[in-house]
């Protein structure tokens, strides 16, 4: 993928003017997208001790347990996976930063169960940054029942130029109305939805996992599949127990 800025950036160049702590998860998406882990309050025992207050029993998953212990912490957190007794769930919370065109951007907004803060077109001057991918996917196929093919090269290569020129054109006329002292919140109607934007995402286990289920899937858009890949893959490195349980018992598209 590639994006209209300027300079193409490397990896590390990247993340050293994005990334906002060296000690973040931090990877980047789309060309000019990224994802941060910013923190996660809780864990799999977190989660554990949450149920197990419910008998008075709770510090036993709070504190380092033996390995017997923690055999029954994991035995337990898959049964209350398995049977649907989510509440305990909710109580480990991650904190992303997220950076991603505005298309992607309003189809995660509709997981209602999760914070959201977004940058302010009305503030702040947006970025020249646009999502634009080195390869347009043409449909094959019947609504519902479809899928992607490469459009011959260079048809591919004129309509990529397309793209390009019509994002040209929209930044160039959001600059000329910003410049005649129109309100940036009524000039940003020029802007396509390949815009980027940034936003903070505070989210608890068992959202994120329906939007795993929903977005990590098939039948997914490509581009926030590629962000939930990514999500897919720190959830599981801070949270094994929990992620395997959920892959295991919670099929694609099972949670909600
Ligand atoms: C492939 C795909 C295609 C889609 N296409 C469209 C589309 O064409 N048009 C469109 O508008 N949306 C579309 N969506 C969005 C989809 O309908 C959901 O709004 C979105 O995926 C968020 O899922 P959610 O409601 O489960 O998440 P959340 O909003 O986080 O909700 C989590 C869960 O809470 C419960 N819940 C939340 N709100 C309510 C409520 N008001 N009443 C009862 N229970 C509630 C549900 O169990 C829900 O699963 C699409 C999603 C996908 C993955």
């Amino acid at each position: 993928m590639t994006d209209s800025s300027d300079a193409p950036m490397d990896d590390a160049g990247f993340a050293a003017a994005h990334q906002t702590h060296p000690d973040t998860a931090f990877a980047r998406v789309l060309g000019q997208g990224f994802v941060e882990l910013i923190e996660l309050l809780g864990d799999d025992r977190r989660c554990v001790a949450a149920a197990r207050v419910s008998v008075r029993r709770e510090q036993l998953s709070l504190v380092a347990g033996d390995e017997a212990q923690e055999s029954r912490d994991r035995g337990l957190l898959e049964r209350l996976i398995k049977d649907r007794h989510t509440s305990p769930l909710e109580h480990a919370v991650f904190q992303f930063r997220v950076r991603a065109p505005i298309f992607v951007v309003r189809q995660w907004f509709r997981h209602r169960f999760a914070s959201y803060n977004e940058e302010s077109g009305r503030y702040v001057e947006l970025e020249d940054q646009f999502y634009l991918p080195e390869r347009l996917r043409a449909r094959v196929g019947k609504a519902m029942d479809y899928r992607y093919a490469d459009l011959p090269e260079a048809d591919n290569a004129a309509a990529v130029a397309d793209v390009a020129a019509v994002y040209e054109q929209a930044r160039a006329v959001y600059e000329r109305l910003l410049a005649l002292g129109v309100a940036r919140e009524h000039a940003r109607m020029v802007l396509p939805v390949a815009q980027f934007t940034t936003f903070f995402w505070t989210v608890n286990a068992l959202s994120l996992m329906n939007f795993l289920n929903l977005r990590n899937a098939p039948h997914a858009q490509y581009e926030i599949q590629a962000y939930a890949e990514i999500i897919e893959a720190l959830f599981q490195e801070r949270m094994p127990w929990t992620h395997a349980a959920f892959r295991a018992h919670w099929g694609v598209s099972s949670v909600s």
